[in-house]
This record gives structure tokens, sequence and C-alpha cells, in this order.
């Protein structure tokens, strides 16, 4: 049994975008969550992590501030929250790998857009530090009026000239006449850790969950590839397998000149990836999903 002071605290979206592919990941790296609708707190049965379910935009503060240890959100709300000074910064530990999405200035669709156009207007957007950043960094004066949803709405309202909103595939944009035309910040949610002191118990837990939601984020990217090949093609071989690092060559009982090559693949693995790979001289390619992976 674990104290609550040892206990790991980790803050994760309630509900949104975020907060399914939260839980997916936790339960990927083993750990099994015991949550009730409607409730703020969720417990992990079999491991020593407590869950604060709260609104993404908490989420850093309440790391920065070590209330809790770790915590799942968005580089957008993280990197808005790191440009205000006030704010207590928090460790980055790793990418997600879900979340994607990109900060992106919106013009009328139907406007021959440079950025020079953006000098003078009003910018509606929900990420003000963001964008006056990205503004004074190009020596462009213009007005940032922060709203905190319907960005998209601002132009048409007469609220603002353009927009400078988070987009993944562009069709809220487009359903109110705007078109993307400028990147500001390409996100997707990280794994954040509190700089505060949290004694070496706890940084040994969150260590250990750290290295596990690691091998999920690997696996999940990571193939294992099993072929045969003549061995005068292995260096062209190797050379072709994606992300692969010292494959194991074995010999092949009863074919001189010829070897198995096993690997693991730490990138995609397309069917052009298995078509090269063919013409190079490998026969009876296995790609394998893997199921676990420790770093
Ligand atoms: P939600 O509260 O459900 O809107 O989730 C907001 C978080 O989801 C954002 O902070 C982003 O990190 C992420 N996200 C991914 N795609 C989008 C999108 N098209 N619009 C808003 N947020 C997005």
């Amino acid at each position: 049994m674990t104290t609550t002071l040892t206990r790991l605290r980790m803050a994760t979206q309630k509900s949104g975008r975020l907060a399914e592919a939260s839980e997916r990941l936790l339960k990927d790296a083993g750990i099994k969550i015991r949550s009730s609708k409607g409730q703020l707190t969720a417990r992990a049965t079999n491991f020593p992590l407590d869950l604060m379910l709260v609104r993404d935009d908490d989420i850093p503060t309440l790391v920065g501030d070590g209330v809790c240890d770790l915590g799942i959100v968005g580089q957008n709300v993280l990197e808005e929250y790191r440009l205000d000074p006030a704010n207590e910064d928090v460790d980055v530990l790793c990418r997600l790998g879900f979340g994607g999405c990109s900060l992106r200035f919106a013009a009328p669709a139907d406007e021959a857009f440079e950025l020079a156009n953006l000098e003078g207007t009003r910018i509606a957007t929900s990420y003000p530090l963001l964008t006056r950043k990205f503004l004074e960094d190009n020596g462009i004066q213009a007005e940032v009026v922060t709203m905190h949803g319907a960005v998209e709405l601002a132009p048409r309202l007469g609220i603002a000239d353009y927009v400078c909103d988070l987009v993944s595939t562009g069709q809220t944009l487009e359903a109110n006449g705007l078109k993307p035309v400028h990147t500001i910040l390409e996100s997707e949610s990280v794994l954040i850790r509190t700089r505060a002191d949290i004694g070496s118990e706890k940084s040994d837990r969150a260590d250990a969950l750290t290295t596990r939601i690691d091998g999920v984020i690997a696996t999940a990217e990571s193939k294992y590839i099993v072929l045969n090949a003549p061995e005068t093609a292995l260096e062209e071989i190797t050379r072709i397998l994606p992300g692969a690092e010292a494959p194991t060559v074995m010999p092949l009982l009863g074919r001189e000149g010829h070897v198995a090559v096993q690997a693991v693949c730490q990138e995609s693995v397309f069917w052009e990836t298995l078509e090269a790979l063919k013409r190079a001289g490998a026969t009876d390619i296995l790609v394998m999903p893997i199921e676990k992976m420790m770093l």
C-alpha cells in the first residue's frame, strides 16, 4: 500500500480531444485506471498513480506549481503558458504522437495573402502570447483580440480581419470562408514533468512511468522485419531498412551465401520500402508488429 504522499499525480484532460488518447496511452503502458463518470480524480489500481482530470489549459499550471508531478498536454497550450514570465517552467519528457494540430493564421478564402497584409489589422486568437510573439519577431504591428472560442467567426462578425487558430483538417476554417495561410506552431501532445522537488521515491516512480510511456511510443512506430538475402546485398539492405541499427544476421542452413536478417525498424515501414528491399535482393520479407518494447 502506498501513501497519498508517495503516489504520483498526473494531470490529464478531463474531456475533449486529448482525453481518450491519454487514457489509451496509460492503458498501453499497463496502467489500470479505476474511474467513475463525473469524477475529478481517478486512481490507478496497479501503479501508485492518481489522475487529476482537468481542463487542458490548467495542466501546465498544475504541473509547473508542483500540484501534479506529471501532465499530458498539447504543445500549443504549453508554449502559450511558457510565454508568460510569471509561470513556473516544466520539463518536456517526450512527444506522444497524438493530438497533432497547428496554430495558423487564416485569411478570407479569396485573399492573395502575404504576411505584410497583417500590418495594422485586428487578429482574433485564443493564443494571444504566441500570436504577439510571432508578430513582434516579424516586425508586424497589429492588434491582437483574445477570444476563448469560436475564433473563426471573428471576421464574419466584424471583430477581426484575420484569425490565428488551431487547425487539424482545416474544415472548420473552410466552413467559415477562411483558409490557413501561415503556420506559427506545429503541435502534438507531450508528457511534462514538474521542476519542483518531488523526492527520490516519487522521482523513481516518475522515471519508471516515463520509461514505460517511451516504450509505448517507440512500439507504436516500430516494426520487426525478417527477411532472407544474399550476403552480397547486405550493405544495401541495411541502408534501406528504416531506422534499423545493427540488424541481426544469421546463416541459412543449406543456402551457401544467403543469410536471414532480423531488425527492429523504428520508423514506418511502407510498401515502397518493401519494394526497394525486394529490388535489392531480399526475399521472404515479413513485417510484424511489436507488442512491448523497453529501450
Ligand atoms: P478540446 O478541448 O477537445 O478542443 O482539445 C483541445 C486540444 O486538442 C488542443 O489544445 C490541441 O492540443 C488539440 N487539438 C488537436 N486538433 C485540434 C483542433 N483542430 N482544434 C483544437 N484543438 C486541437
